[in-house]
């Protein structure tokens, strides 16, 4: 079993054992009664005349996932893709990414690449029935800019040339109403006007806004006339310096599920009270008959909250520049990048997805859960392997100088059929430091002058001693105890200890990641989120791994026995000489001494 994980063919994405909620009852409600049975799909996102006369769409439903292009994915992003791009699998449907570009100051291209990247290092890919759902809503300006033209003409959005400060004084609040602004009695021609000269770069930044015209009076306050286009003089990154109007987001995403023909538009519950804004928007341009009905609905559930992080792009972009730590892909990152060189697995993020489910109350995850989950499926696929951390001397003083065998070691207890392999034994070996102690604590039954311990898969032996001098343990082996020989068990220890031949061992970095932050919840209160960050985050040792590891590959995953989960480093391995990252102990020791 040395071929490496990430050389295996990928397998498909696997159901995971589905449980009912309310986003699936809500799907499974639209197929039974035909809701968007009757929707086209004319081979690309476009306006209602794209797909007039087209064919059905292949798609039973059609979600998204919309990132913004200014950061690096995190686990939380990890939920939302796990359930956009796995609903769609379950439901025959197609899920479309799409990088929600419409603000142009912060996007950049590394950021698109970087999350085409997770998303297929996910597991998940944006094809169906023959064409990639990749999309920019970048891409749908002009249907952006035409809409909000046909709005203003019907009556239902008005130029106002109020400034920001006074905009806000109208607005009313919780418990007030708003007041109109004297502008909005704008007749349409005279608002087309302003908003063409707005796009032709007639005026200053904050001069003129774009507003819907809906209802200065309402009790959600999102439905005060809210702003739906303004003037930005910047570049963008893919439309460079063809606009300087740019919409709002509330106005933009709406559009965008309309016109790739979305069925379910999920998002976390921040956007419950835009709904209503979501919903008045796509019937006024339905009505002007741009988009094909039913317009896609929204559907809110609860963000993940995650405690030992923080999960807010704004955060991690902080943590990256105040370099308090390595960049945006450091292994205690809770990056997608830095989850991945930490040794975390796809499979794993979308078992912790299905396991903790959606709801629509927010709540806080253990951190544990999701170690849990990784644990489980690392324990499946990493071959065990014999690695010691922080290495003593042991030297058997009855065998024979120069004398060398191999030990038929499995590489894993629950998988015969992976095989066993050979592992050199000789007279000197290394074995963990805390295995032998000279004034054995009470119940300790590991080597200690006097007793006796199986050095796994090989012999069984006794303590002699200890020479500080050269810092070595002494021992004496009884040559009739060698495992899987007839008589082998006739000594009974309670001790098994891991160790490595000396004189084969290969000398490896050995990184040992905990919790980036040291409180569950980074920042409560009026602490800066810095202040709770855990200074013992990362210790680096120098190992002696048994010799099979150091042919270990780039991304290759072991459990090192008794220690936990490892991957080599995807960045500092070299061949012949890798480097390990641990990305989870074996037990959940965290607040327990934290030893393995
Ligand atoms: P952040 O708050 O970190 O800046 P964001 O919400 O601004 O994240 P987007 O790029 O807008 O980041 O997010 C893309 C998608 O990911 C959105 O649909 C959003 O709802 C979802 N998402 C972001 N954070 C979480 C989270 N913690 N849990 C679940 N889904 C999330
Ligand atoms: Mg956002």
């Amino acid at each position: 079993m040395s071929e490496s994980s990430a050389a295996r063919p990928k397998k498909p994405v696997a159901q995971l054992p589905s449980h009912s909620n309310f986003i699936r009852s809500a799907i499974e409600s639209d197929l039974a009664s035909g809701k968007y049975s009757a929707r086209t799909w004319g081979g690309k996102p476009g306006a209602a005349k794209t797909h007039e006369g087209a064919p059905k769409d292949p798609a039973k439903i059609r979600t998204r996932f919309p990132p913004e292009p200014n950061g690096y994915l995190h686990i939380g992003h990890a939920k939302s893709i796990c359930l956009n791009f796995g609903l769609a699998l379950e439901y025959a449907g197609a899920c479309h990414l799409r990088f929600d570009d419409t603000n142009p100051e912060t996007e950049e291209q590394e950021y698109v690449d970087s999350i085409i990247a997770a998303v297929k290092w996910l597991g998940y890919n944006w094809e169906n029935a023959g064409s990639a759902h990749l999309y920019y809503a970048s891409d749908y300006f002009d249907f952006m800019y035409h809409a909000a033209e046909c709005l203003i003409e019907s009556g239902h959005a008005y130029v106002d040339s109020l400034s920001a400060e006074q905009m806000r004084a109208l607005r009313g609040s919780l418990t007030e109403p708003g007041k109109e602004s004297p502008y909005r009695s704008r007749s349409p021609e005279e608002s087309l006007k302003l908003f063409h000269q707005m796009r032709d770069g007639k005026f200053k930044e904050g001069e003129h806004v774009l507003r819907a015209k809906i209802d200065m009076t309402s009790p959600n306050i999102n439905l005060r006339d809210p702003a739906i286009y303004r003037i930005r003089k910047a570049a963008h990154h893919r439309t460079g310096d063809k606009w300087c109007v740019y919409p709002m987001y509330t106005y933009a995403h709406p559009i965008e599920d309309a016109l790739e023909n979305i069925t379910h538009s999920l998002c976390t519950l921040e956007f419950e009270d835009q709904r209503p804004f979501y919903d008045w928007l796509l019937e006024r341009v339905a009505q002007d008959g741009l988009i094909q009905r039913p317009p896609p609905q929204q559907i809110e559930f609860a963000r993940l909250n995650l405690t030992y992080v923080v999960l807010s792009k704004r955060r991690l972009i902080q943590l990256v520049e105040e370099k308090r730590v390595d960049g945006w892909d450091d292994p205690r990152m809770p990056t997608l990048v830095g989850a991945r060189r930490r040794g975390y697995t796809p499979e794993g993020f979308r078992l912790f997805a299905e396991r903790i489910g959606v709801s629509k109350a927010d709540s806080w995850i253990e951190y544990s859960v999701l170690e849990d989950c990784m644990r489980e499926h690392l324990n499946d696929v990493a071959p065990r392997r014999m690695a010691v951390l922080d290495p003593v001397k042991l030297v058997i003083e009855n065998y024979p100088e120069g004398r060398e065998e191999l030990c038929e070691v499995p590489n894993h207890p629950q998988k015969p059929d992976w095989g066993k392999r050979r592992v050199p034994f000789s007279r000197e070996l290394w074995i963990e430091r805390e295995d032998f102690a000279e004034q054995p604590p009470k119940g300790y039954f590991r080597l200690y002058p006097g007793n006796k311990v199986r050095l796994r898969y090989g012999y069984v032996v006794e303590c002699t001693g200890y020479d500080g001098a050269t810092n070595t343990v002494r021992c004496r082996y009884d040559p009739d105890t060698r495992s899987g020989t007839p008589g082998a068990e006739k000594v009974k220890v309670k001790g098994n200890i891991h160790w490595v031949s000396a004189k084969h061992a290969c000398a490896a970095e050995v990184r040992l990641y905990d919790r980036l932050f040291k409180v569950p919840h980074p920042g409560a209160g009026d602490r800066a989120f810095q202040a709770d960050l855990n200074t013992d985050s990362r210790a680096v040792v120098t190992a002696q791994l048994e010799p099979a590891l150091g042919g270990a590959v780039a991304e290759e995953r072991f459990q090192f026995e008794r220690h936990g989960y490892f991957v080599a480093d995807m960045r500092d391995s070299k061949p012949g000489a890798p480097v390990f990252n641990r990305a989870v102990t074996l037990r959940d020791s965290w607040g327990a001494g934290k030893t393995a």
